[in-house]
């Protein structure tokens, strides 16, 4: 099938990703300088805001969503973070496991952390909504008025660099805007009280139904990295 993987160029070797291979061979550039918060000792204050927020998803019954979930959805990696994926809302595995992007999707988002010389542990990873709605459906503008000041509350804690959000629902939950993905991708927009760039991209899971777009998802992956470095010209 001809397929190659995205590759980081300081690791020296391909990464598959726990066997999930792309078929972009991406040129992959090294991280813009970013000693970011990783390295520095965890932030006692943030972890503990970090936590509330978790505790009170857990135990959250807003909408109607808290009946039919397993688990809730909080996020993944750390919020110590200069990354942040959003997407849209947990899906079965997501609902099983408490963990959001796992699965085939996860796999793939993993697959693009790291082209980018980031492991999954150094970004985080949430969703707009913490709970499944049931069947996958898309969620309800309902569902999302009640769920979205946590993560507005997680943005707050984590103040990353940047945010990517993934897919479609997604971009126009946070947005406020019904405007097709296409001409939301290639800007940067703003998010939040502290105004975080954002940048629009696929979902992983879009990806792997149409893996010729990941060329634009690698496109759009490096314009976040560009506002990380500075060098956006917008950020
Ligand atoms: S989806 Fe969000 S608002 Fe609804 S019950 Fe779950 S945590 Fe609460």
């Amino acid at each position: 099938m001809g397929i190659t993987t995205w590759k980081r160029r300081d690791a020296g070797a391909e990464n598959t990703a726990q066997g999930m291979a792309t078929e972009q061979d991406a040129e992959v550039r090294e991280p813009a300088a970013s000693p970011g918060r990783n390295s520095l000792a965890p932030d006692s204050d943030r972890l503990a805001r970090w936590q509330e927020i978790r505790q009170e998803v857990e135990n959250c019954t807003a909408c109607s969503l808290h009946t039919t979930r397993t688990n809730t959805v909080f996020a993944d990696g750390t919020p110590e973070a200069d990354w942040m994926f959003i997407g849209e809302a947990p899906g079965g595995d997501e609902d099983r496991q408490g963990v959001p992007f796992v699965g085939r999707a996860g796999q793939l988002l993993n697959a693009m952390i790291f082209a980018l010389g980031m492991k999954r542990e150094e970004v985080c990873i949430a969703n707009v909504l913490k709970c499944r709605p049931p069947g996958n459906r898309d969620p309800h503008g309902e569902e999302v008025r009640h769920c979205e000041p946590f993560l507005l509350r997680q943005v707050d804690v984590v103040e990353p660099r940047v945010i990517v959000v993934l897919g479609r629902f997604a971009a126009h939950s946070l947005l406020r805007t019904e405007e097709p993905i296409g001409k939301l991708r290639g800007k940067v927009f703003r998010y939040g009280e502290n105004n975080i760039p954002l940048v629009v991209s696929y979902h992983p899971a879009y990806l792997l139904r149409n893996p010729a777009d990941k060329k634009k998802a690698w496109d759009d992956l490096n314009l976040a990295l560009s506002v990380v470095s500075g060098n956006s010209g917008s950020a």
